[in-house]
């Protein structure tokens, strides 16, 4: 850190991303990426020409895509918003109306505190219940910015969406985000709601049913005055916060539709298989509704179990903090990735019994 730093970024604690480790080839299940690579339409869809054209900036208003999006969810462009992965969003949604404070769950997607930190927001974090669930009723009526993750990370647990409409209706001074990182793979999407409350803001992302984690390619599901807010930030930040390859590449996704359907309905099958699996090796796993599942053995340490695992090549992700420090969250990759997984678990399981 230099002199120079603003003094209220000195004490800042940074997010720490899940680990991307050039050293050796892992089975990499430790940051929620697919296993899957993008459609063919979208491996085929960039030609020279799309390189030359980089010397053009991008479209800012992003009108292609805004309108592919919005007729796949049957909403219209004005109440879409694109970004630079839902990061952006997230980041955003804090600036602009955390000024009231905010609230969301004690264990959550780590960035949210880092967000609220960042922009000097005073914030609430509440507990989850003794099963790792969040009681919606602890978010009525607070009147500040709610941030809730449906599915929630690292836990899994999905909320049906009259839990989240009681948290919508009950806070209408301000803006309730509901973050759909996961929702592709089992959950019940707030989209629709939209039109009824002009406070819900729904962050979504093609970084994990959408198979580009690497393209940064985020977009939010709102009234239009929320994203008119949105994109008055953005053009007083980054009016060229998407890249033309990565705008291009998002048309084509919207187009295959069907293969990361397809797809996700793949992740769902192994999902529940390797529930099933990690259960009769003796390990709690926490019902999920993502592409992960959250999974405590009943006897053997939980750092060990990631540090013994990366050993032979797996990559799952660890969290210190104390009420979740005996688990371990495990990315669903493909069956074959995870019967290496499995396998791997019973040597390990194995050799502390001798
Ligand atoms: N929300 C949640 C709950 C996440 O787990 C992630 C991924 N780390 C994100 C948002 C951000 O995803 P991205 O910026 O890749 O769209």
């Amino acid at each position: 850190m230099s002199r120079y730093l603003k003094e209220n970024y000195q004490a800042l604690e940074e997010y720490t991303p899940g680990e991307q480790p050039k050293d050796t080839e892992y089975i990499k299940l430790n940051t929620n990426e697919s296993p899957f690579p993008p459609a063919n339409e979208v491996l085929n869809v960039l030609k020279r020409q799309d390189i030359e054209n980089l010397r053009l900036y991008s479209d800012p208003t992003m009108s292609v895509l805004k309108a592919k999006l919005a007729n796949l969810y049957g909403v219209k462009s004005e109440n879409i918003y694109l970004s630079n992965g839902s990061d952006d969003i997230l980041n955003f949604a804090f600036m602009a109306y955390g000024h009231k404070g905010a609230v969301f769950p004690e264990i959550t997607y780590g960035f949210y505190s880092v967000f609220a930190e960042l922009h000097q927001i005073e914030y609430e974090a509440i507990p989850l219940q003794d099963d790792f669930t969040v009681n919606y009723k602890d978010y009525l009526s607070k009147n500040k910015l709610i941030v809730i993750a449906n599915p929630n990370a690292p836990t899994g647990n999905a909320r049906p969406l009259r839990e989240i409409e009681e948290i919508i209706k009950s806070n209408p001074d301000s803006v309730v985000l509901i973050d759909e990182a996961y929702v592709d793979f089992g959950g019940e999407s707030a989209y629709p709601l939209c039109e009824k409350y002009d406070n819900l803001l729904v962050v979504r992302t093609f970084s994990k049913s959408r198979c580009m984690a690497g393209a940064r390619l985020g977009y939010a599901i709102a009234s239009k005055g929320i994203i008119s807010d949105l994109e008055k930030i953005k053009y007083s930040t980054n009016p060229y916060n998407i890249n033309r390859l990565t705008a291009t590449l998002g048309e084509a996704t919207v187009d295959a539709e069907d293969y990361y359907k397809e797809k996700c309905q793949e992740i769902i099958k192994v999902r529940e298989y390797t529930k099933e699996k990690l259960e009769s090796l003796g390990f709690e796993v926490l019902p999920s509704k993502a592409n992960f599942l959250f999974a405590r053995h009943k006897s053997y340490d939980g750092e060990k179990l990631y540090l013994e695992l990366k050993a032979r090549h797996i990559l799952v992700r660890h969290f210190s903090t104390d009420k979740i420090k005996d688990f371990n969250r495990i990315t669903i990759g493909t069956k074959e990735q995870m019967d290496k997984m499995l396998l791997a678990l019973c040597e390990i399981l194995k050799g502390e019994n001798q």
